[in-house]
């Protein structure tokens, strides 16, 4: 017999589902012409075993046609009927005595009741299949029926929301949610997030869905107030309307005092705004009025016992659970765990010496070292197969920090096969293209750059590649060359980890770091000198900057090749810097003349990067600069002076 009572009904896959969903298909569309119970069980009796042969296939041929009668009467009972507002209008029960309703003529007790009982149907299962079969008039007209079952009413939205008819959504859920019709009672509360989430698919501006939510906050249920203000806070959070934020909450804890979800909006609230201690306060707070009721409010209770200590990522924990996804969590305990491994460094292979073209005086000195790729110990390389074959990330292209496009997977909560295979595999916190990945990989969550705290697993990811790379023999006879892509995986790493500690003010790891990395990979390809030579000549380090500029002489990066112009010109090397600002002149004439004014309009900027020559780079370099070399004692005035003589010629 089928599965009736199956929870996964009438979504069950295979034949089972195909025919249950074309019995209660045709089933629903009687039902709703006003067939009368004695046709439609008629119906059943003979079109079941027909419809659906796969319900009936362990049904012996004799009783065929009266195991079809009472699935079509368990059918019957759950289905809504016309004459009774959409109800059920359920046949009565036959006494042991009675006549069998099948029509045998027996006695119930001698017939159908030997039969093995048919299950119950669930009511609910209607609603889907009859928001699928009937016209979307036929669906307005029995919903305006003052005695329609409510719950049909959220679950044939649901329905509908699933395959993007936003407009019918709107129109079931607005006119309930807006004060018409009074029967919504709190557990349809749902209703209002479905709603929003329409206006959201239908309209491209919020106007519209703040009008809504205004009326909504008017309504005569005081849950719907409460929870048309949390939506309310919730926006004027993202758009830093921090006051009406606030407004909107007190509102919220007017209406509904009791709602243990206004815990979480009150600690997003205060995070937004930076009271780190007092959301730890409130979370105190919240977890005493709460605490008791731990059965069942289990995870808000484990989200404010986290938040006393550590309110933003207990938040973040909080939002990801809301929606079914445990990785951020799982990831943390992963590498909380794997952390504790001494790092494990790489061998190398040696590739030779670089070609460089040019003569040999030009040749830079790194040349006559041996250029290696970092190779992975054996013992990583299970870890690095189970997670080439779970994640698919999109390597950033050339120099570029940035993912190229791929399926973000923190879209679907349920895609972790790469958090299992880094579970199964704690070593491969050892591995540099696996750090690579996960980097970006954490960039690309949607709470990523927030209040959140996702990013704060960022840098141990950073510094563990740094002590891998370090632990690696590559010495100062040997470079890392970022031509070879077994290396960009660790560089990548590596000038990240210079952009946090710039981010972060460490100012001199920042520098330390740079200095080692253009010996790991004196092309440096990321242009890391450019950032050195600013930080030498911001700190009066001429000599630095001028040694530095010395070893990339036919460089095409302004701040190199006017930083070395200005360190010439501070270390009193006059002729030297002339013939230098000359030459960057030539080259770059816009740089020296943005420089030289007191306002530029900021240029356009383009995603392919910066023009060289262009406005921007310009823009760039003077908004870098500008005030070290007003600070450089007689260095803007020559610069002027020097630029207007070479216009005149
Ligand atoms: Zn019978």
């Amino acid at each position: 017999m089928a599965k009736f009572d199956d929870p996964g009904f009438p979504d069950e896959t295979g034949e089972l589902g195909v025919e249950l969903r074309l019995v209660l298909g045709i089933a629903a569309r009687k039902v709703l012409e006003g067939v009368d119970d004695a046709a439609f069980l008629e119906w059943a009796r003979d079109a079941i075993p027909n419809l659906a042969p796969t319900m009936l296939v362990d049904v012996p041929p004799q009783e065929l046609d009266r195991e079809a009668f009472w699935i079509g009467v368990s059918i019957w009972n759950a289905a809504p009927s016309p004459a009774n507002h959409y109800q059920p209008s359920p046949v009565p029960k036959p006494g042991r005595n009675d006549a069998c309703p099948c029509g045998s003529g027996m006695k119930y007790k001698r017939c159908c009741q030997r039969l093995r009982p048919v299950p119950d149907f669930p009511a609910l299962v209607f609603w889907p299949v009859i928001a699928e079969v009937c016209p979307k008039t036929e669906v307005d007209r029995m919903i305006a029926d003052p005695g329609f079952p409510v719950d049909g009413i959220g679950l044939m939205a649901e329905c509908f929301f699933e395959n993007g008819d936003y407009l019918q959504v709107i129109r079931m859920l607005e006119p309930p949610l807006t004060g018409g019709a009074e029967r919504i009672r709190t557990e349809h509360a749902h209703w209002i997030d479905m709603l929003c989430d329409a206006y959201d698919e239908q309209y491209r501006t919020p106007r519209k869905k703040l009008a809504l939510l205004d009326k909504m906050t008017k309504h005569r249920l005081k849950f719907v107030q409460g929870e048309a203000w949390q939506r309310l806070c919730s926006i004027r959070i993202d758009e830093d309307d921090f006051g009406g934020a606030h407004e909107a909450f007190a509102a919220a804890m007017r209406a509904q005092p009791d709602n243990p979800l206004l815990s979480i909006l009150e600690l997003t609230l205060l995070g937004s705004l930076g009271e780190i201690d007092q959301a730890r306060r409130r979370a105190r707070f919240w977890l005493q009025k709460w605490e008791g009721h731990e059965d069942e409010l289990p995870e808000l209770i484990a989200t404010l016992r986290r938040a006393v200590s550590d309110p933003m990522s207990a938040l973040q924990l909080s939002i990801a659970r809301a929606t079914g996804d445990d990785r951020i969590e799982r990831l943390e305990r992963w590498l909380s765990a794997s952390l504790e491994r001494s790092a494990i460094g790489w061998g190398t292979e040696a590739c030779g010496k670089l070609d460089v073209h040019g003569d040999d005086s030009e040749k830079p000195t790194w040349t006559d070292r041996e250029a290696v790729t970092l190779m992975p110990p054996p013992a990583l390389g299970a870890a690095l197969q189970a997670w080439r074959e779970a994640a698919e990330i999109g390597k950033p292209f050339a120099t570029s920090l940035d993912p190229m496009d791929y399926d973000n997977p923190w879209d679907d909560a349920d895609e972790d096969a790469w958090l299992t295979a880094l579970e199964l595999h704690p070593e491969a916190i050892d591995h540099l293209d696996i750090l690579d990945d996960l980097v970006l990989l954490l960039r690309e969550h949607p709470l990523a750059g927030s209040v959140y705290g996702i990013d704060d697993m960022i840098p141990p990811l950073l510094l563990r590649a740094r002590r891998i790379v370090e632990a690696s023999p590559i010495g100062e006879d040997r470079i890392l060359p970022w031509g070879f892509l077994e290396n960009r995986p660790g560089l990548r790493l590596l000038t990240q980890l210079v952009l946090y500690y710039q981010d972060n003010g460490a100012l001199s790891e920042a520098v330390e770091l740079i200095q080692w990395l253009l010996e790991l990979n004196p092309e440096d390809n990321q242009g890391l000198r450019a950032m050195l030579i600013n930080h030498y000549l911001r700190a009066g380090n001429y000599a630095d900057a001028l040694e530095l500029a010395q070893r990339y002489t036919r460089d095409f990066l302004v701040d190199v090749t006017y930083g070395r112009v200005l360190a010439l010109f501070a270390l009193g090397r006059r002729d030297e810097a002339d013939t230098a600002l000359g030459k960057a002149v030539d080259r770059s004439p816009l740089v020296a003349q943005y420089l030289g004014r007191a306002r530029v309009v900021r240029p356009e900027f383009h995603d392919a990067g910066i023009s060289v020559g262009g406005p921007d780079e310009a823009w760039l370099y003077r908004d870098e600069m500008r005030d070290t070399w007003n600070d450089t004692k007689g260095a803007m005035p020559w610069l002027k002076q020097t630029a207007r003589n070479r216009e005149r010629l």
